[in-house]
């Protein structure tokens, strides 16, 4: 859940690029930063509280002297946002300093081991057991490093990646569960939890597999898997798009990804990898079943109701965190459609192993085509939308769309068209919508600063797309939001409703809509503010978002977007960074 990255090369110092490194891969947790580097046989910690440009300002982070080192951004899960559980953590001499992403499960009985053995504990995370079994291994081994890290692996319980730099100038790392790619360039070595760590300096990598250690020494570096046999993983080239990760004229990553999806909508179309294949999957499968999170599954659950609905397939869908509960009723000749943008979401790897050992096939939607989610799929198709630096999805949603249409019109028999000209007309159309940006910045500017409550409705496809917008506004905007199917709404969310709730009605013009108008009523006469995004006006609407008209099926990828900017624009409003949520990370791989 965090970003890690070791260097050892001869490019320049190490802190500048370790906290240059660190800023790109900020998305994957920023609640501390911290870096060590190695300078004269001696070990320098530098860390502290809050994003990398504010620590490096206050702690001067990139003038840390030395020539190799690691770095750390972290997003705690066991001991608090202090200056002392930021990483690096040392070994008791401070021979060794450790960066860890993941969990430790059976840190407790570790650290009691440890401490009865003598060593000091000086933070509450379960990471720093790391620092603590390298030193006793490396004094057990006499510093030999190779068995140092096999032993200390072999004691560690979970999901986890780490990097360790030790005294005598080597880099080492270890690969279980979580990510961790070596970056390979004629002067430096990088292992880095996201290819955007080193991708400025050199395009070629090697994506360690699952129980990997690798380590650095000087130019070289050697893989062996955890009982010491030395390993030969392939070499790859990542596309250097990857790391174009600039905010241009924008004031936020997000607001920036919001406006690419002109641009970003039509290229997972584009990409024919495999398409042809992932769809026999789905045609010969007997059961169809989705999984996600967050996100991913709101895409799920509008692919299960295109996919009913025009392509007469039947699925089930599943939240990745809740699948693994239901794997062992999987039938046989099942296929797992699972999406993640990054391919590395902890719940969906989880879901998809246990849906795996029953024999179903698996068939993924990622970002990210080296992603261990892409790895272990029968087949995969890729949105190819370019990093997503925000830290709430927006374009890889949209993507994610438009892979589930091209899935249910090619299973539709084309029922549900895609051809050129329409989706051209797509194009220009949500440019359109993107051109409201000022009005519904206007329009959020005009609530009252301190809305509580938010209430988004839609009904049939409309649903997953009010469930997509009310995840926006918590995310973004740190305010409670709901999305409910309007029918609904008289079985109970109605007792919610009162003259300080504002209310979101999607509502084209469909075979929902004058139930969806029937609703928008009985709320206003509860005196509740109602904003309608609707291609057609009504009375009922206090402010209403104007959408243009489309085939039916293809409102939801239209009425995201106003859900979006909305979100962006409260976020503004309340003043808070809409790129980097609290408590929130981009990739989220503890489970
Ligand atoms: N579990 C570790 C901690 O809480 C690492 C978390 C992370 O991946 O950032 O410090």
């Amino acid at each position: 859940m965090c970003s890690i990255i070791g260097y050892s090369g001869k490019l320049n110092l190490a802190a500048p690029l370790l906290v240059d490194s660190l800023k790109k891969m900020e998305y994957r947790g920023y609640d501390s930063v911290g870096i060590a580097t190695l300078n004269n046989g001696n070990i320098m910690v530098s860390k502290g509280v809050g994003k990398v440009a504010e620590v490096d300002k206050e702690l001067n982070l990139n003038r840390l002297p030395g020539q190799i080192g690691i770095g750390h951004t972290r997003w705690a899960t066991h001991g608090g946002v202090n200056d002392k559980n930021a990483h690096p953590h040392y070994s008791c001499t401070s021979n060794i300093a450790v960066v860890h992403n993941g969990i430790i499960e059976n840190y407790h009985e570790l650290k009691t081991e440890l401490a009865n053995e003598g060593h000091i504990f000086k933070s509450q995370t379960d990471s720093e057991v790391i620092a603590h079994l390298l030193e006793k291994y490396s004094r057990i081994s006499n510093n030999d490093i190779k068995k140092t890290m096999i032993e200390t692996c072999k004691n560690l319980k979970g999901s986890f990646a780490f990097v360790a730099v030790f005294d005598n100038g080597i880099i080492s790392g270890a690969r279980f569960d979580e990510p961790l790619i070596i970056g390979i360039s004629s002067q430096a070595l990088f292992l880095s939890s996201d290819v955007l760590g080193f991708l400025k300096h050199t395009d070629k990598s090697i994506f360690l597999d699952n129980g990997d250690i690798v380590i650095l020494e000087n130019d070289n570096y050697t893989i062996f898997d955890d009982s010491g046999n030395v390993v030969q993983r392939p070499l790859t080239q990542v596309a250097w798009e990857l790391g174009s990760s600039e905010k241009g004229k924008f004031a936020h990553y997000t607001l920036k990804e919001i406006h690419e999806q002109t641009s970003t909508l039509l290229k997972p179309l584009n990409d024919s990898n495999d398409f042809a294949t992932f769809c026999e999957y789905l045609q010969r499968a007997s059961n169809i079943y989705i999984t996600g999170s967050g996100t991913s599954y709101n895409s799920g659950l509008l692919g299960k109701l295109l996919l009913s609905k025009y392509a007469r397939k039947k699925s089930e869908v599943y939240m990745s965190s809740e699948f693994q509960y239901f794997s062992d009723t999987i039938e046989p000749n099942s296929v797992v459609i699972a999406i993640s943008q990054s391919g590395e979401t902890a719940d969906v790897l989880h879901s998809v192993k246990k849906a795996k050992e029953t024999g179903a096939k698996i068939v993924s939607i990622v970002n990210i085509p080296t992603s261990s989610l892409a790895r272990m799929s029968d087949s995969y198709v890729t949105l190819n939308c370019g990093p997503e630096i925000g830290v709430a999805a927006t374009k890889s949603f949209m993507s994610q769309l438009m892979i589930l249409y091209k899935i249910v019109s090619t299973l539709s028999n084309q029922y549900v068209s895609l051809e050129g000209s329409e989706l051209k007309n797509l194009q220009n159309l949500i440019s359109k919508v993107l051109g409201l940006d000022d009005k519904i910045r206007n329009l959020i500017n005009s609530l009252d600063s301190n809305i509580k409550d938010i209430y988004i409705l839609g009904r049939s496809i409309h649903y997953p797309i009010a469930l997509e917008g009310s995840l926006k506004i918590k995310e973004l905007a740190y305010i409670h939001a709901e999305g409910i199917a309007a029918g609904e709404l008289k079985h109970g969310p109605l007792a919610l409703i009162d003259q300080e709730s504002v209310v979101i009605v999607i509502n084209p013009v469909d075979e929902t809509h004058l139930d969806v108008i029937s609703s928008a009523n009985e709320i206003k006469s509860r005196g509740a503010y109602i904003i309608g995004l609707s291609n057609l006006r009504n009375e009922v609407y206090d402010a209403f978002i104007e959408l243009p008209k489309v085939a039916d099926y293809l409102y939801p990828v239209i009425e995201i977007i106003p859900l979006q900017l909305m979100s962006y624009y409260l976020a503004i409003k309340k003043q808070v960074d809409p790129d980097y949520p609290r408590n929130l990370a981009k990739s989220v791989t503890v489970k």
